[in-house]
């Protein structure tokens, strides 16, 4: 019997190279609407860490866009959910992941080769401690 290990959290290296984090916005940044968890401060800082970043959501591309404007967020890719593979072809990177709040998001994620954090998991917090992006408050 085989004990399961996260694939990722403090102290698990991720893959060399180009990481990419994809970020859900209603739901998922405090942003959003309804407001998530996640504060525009962590996709700050993992620009600044060399994380590629953006957004993936049911808003229109021109929406997010103009969003981003306006907060002055460095997004590099602003998509529908749907075209979570053309960032894939996009962005040559070695790992990709996808935060949201929904099972749309999910399953999104999977079909597109991404990984997926849930914004209500202890794995996203997590994850963005262990990479230094965000730490939580609880
Ligand atoms: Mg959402």
């Amino acid at each position: 019997m085989t004990t399961e290990q996260p694939k990722y959290g403090p102290g698990i290296e991720l893959p060399p190279g180009l990481r990419l984090i994809s970020f859900d916005i209603d739901g998922t940044l405090e942003v959003g609407d309804p407001p998530g968890e996640i504060p525009l401060a962590a996709v700050h800082r993992a620009h600044e860490l060399g994380f590629v970043v953006g957004s993936c959501s049911d808003r229109t591309v021109s929406t997010q866009k103009m969003m981003w404007e306006q907060h002055g967020v460095p997004m590099q890719f602003t998509v529908l959910k749907q075209q979570l593979p053309l960032v894939k072809e996009r962005f040559d990177a070695e790992y990709y992941v996808h935060i949201g709040d929904t099972d749309v998001d999910a399953w999104m994620a999977k079909d597109a080769g991404f990984d997926f954090l849930h914004v209500l998991e202890d794995r996203l917090w997590q994850f963005l401690k262990g990479h230094d992006i965000h730490h939580h408050q609880a």
